[in-house]
């Protein structure tokens, strides 16, 4: 992880001022008339040193100077410290000018006499050095800090991935060799006519369902290693002019003996003059399958998945997947987004909790929206918006 380089930077100059201000719009028009009245009343611009801290990107030093609220500013040197606070600084520091001045002489003078008394140890340069540095390590340690958080949560999750796929890994494998096993001991005894005891249905039934299960092997794998080399990074995607009708129908096709396995009907409403749309087709089927596994995974058997398109506007075009399961609470609607988050009700089932995070990641960096509609006991409808594809990207 790349460090940052430190906030604060040394200063020599005999005044030094903090300004502390926070994301309010209102922030910006105080630092240029705090900056305006420093250049105007200032003898010259190395009298004073104005550094700006926005207390929402450095927390750690608003509590180091104890700060009550935004915007302040603090003379930090000369020492004793002073702090001024409220919506009138450039008043308070207009009326503070005067005697600011005067103590900023008076250390001039002391420190003056110190060199004369000590020539190989400047007292006052020591001193603002000695603050600034004091404030450069306590941003280091917050962001060192806050570094060592963000790597123990990434290992915590990487562990429990590890352990998750070991545990999930283990059923699909066990089918698989329990189906080549059957295989072999079928192909090798005879009956007697001399033909294998397995007929050809039930062999072509077994190696159908050893490939579904191998299938779901290498997709908790790929799920497992995307989340990995995704995680914290942007997602590049390659968009192309795209069918989206087409791509619906393969993902269907690809799907049909998951559907199969619960029994679930599949509803398609697609029109037929759906536009073309502007995406990476290989990140877009992974969407829809991720969408569709859940479909299946959440409804009990017999029921009824939905995949419909619409043509929202000239610009958009939404996907719609759905589905008669269990639904979702609405305080959890946004955080099935978030990565890691499954719903107390579903921890028995196979997941990790990535697939939604991992669709919205992909969603995004096609400035799309994804959202859910659902109520508990009647279903969930996911959504997500694609732009149209115009010849040149649409954004
Ligand atoms: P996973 O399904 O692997 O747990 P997801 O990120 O795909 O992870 O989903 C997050 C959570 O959202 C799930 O654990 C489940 O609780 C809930 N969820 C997702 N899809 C559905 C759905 N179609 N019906 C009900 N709950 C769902």
């Amino acid at each position: 992880m790349e460090a940052q380089s430190p906030q604060f930077k040394l200063s020599e100059a005999p005044l030094q001022l903090l300004l502390f201000i926070d994301k309010r719009p209102s922030s910006g028009e105080k630092i240029r008339q705090i900056r305006q009245f420093l250049k105007e009343t200032a003898t010259d611009d190395t009298y004073y040193d104005l550094q700006i801290v926005d207390v929402g990107e450095q927390p750690h030093l608003a509590e180091y100077f104890k700060l009550m609220a935004t915007p302040s500013l603090i003379r930090i040197h000369p020492e004793p410290r002073q702090v001024l606070a409220g919506s009138d600084l450039v008043a308070q520091l207009s009326s503070w000018w005067g005697r600011w001045q005067r103590v900023v002489d008076e250390q001039a003078a002391e420190s003056a006499s110190h060199v004369r008394d000590n020539p190989a140890s400047p007292h006052t340069i020591h001193s603002i050095a000695h603050s600034a540095e004091l404030l450069q390590l306590s941003d280091e340690i917050f962001r060192l800090h806050r570094e060592k958080e963000e790597l123990q949560a990434q290992v915590r999750f990487k562990d429990q991935l590890i352990s998750m796929l070991a545990h999930d890994l283990r059923n699909p494998l066990t089918a698989v060799s329990i189906a080549i096993e059957t295989l072999e001991i079928g192909n090798s005894s005879r009956d007697e006519a001399g033909g294998t005891r397995l007929n050809p249905a039930l062999m072509a039934q077994i190696m159908k369902h050893a490939r579904t299960q191998t299938k779901a092997i290498d997709r908790m794998i790929t799920d497992i290693l995307q989340a990995a080399r995704e995680k914290g990074a942007g997602i590049k995607i390659q968009p192309e002019e795209v069918d989206l009708t087409a791509l619906c129908l393969e993902v269907l096709n690809q799907l049909e003996e998951q559907f199969k396995i619960k029994s679930h009907q599949v509803a398609i409403d697609i029109p037929s003059d759906l536009p073309k749309v502007y995406a990476d087709p290989e990140r877009i089927k992974q969407v829809m399958i991720n969408l569709l596994d859940n479909a299946v995974k959440y409804t009990p058997e017999h029921g009824t998945i939905q995949i419909g398109i619409l043509h929202r506007t000239t610009q958009k075009v939404q996907i719609s997947i759905g589905d008669d399961g269990p639904g979702i609470p609405e305080e959890n609607q946004q955080s099935i987004f978030e990565d890691c988050f499954r719903l107390k009700r579903d921890e028995a089932k196979d997941g990790y909790g990535i697939g939604l995070g991992l669709c919205k990641r992909v969603v995004q960096a096609h400035y799309g929206q994804i959202w859910v509609d659902s109520s508990p006991n009647h279903g969930s409808c996911f959504h997500f918006t694609l732009p149209v594809y115009c010849g040149v990207p649409t954004a």
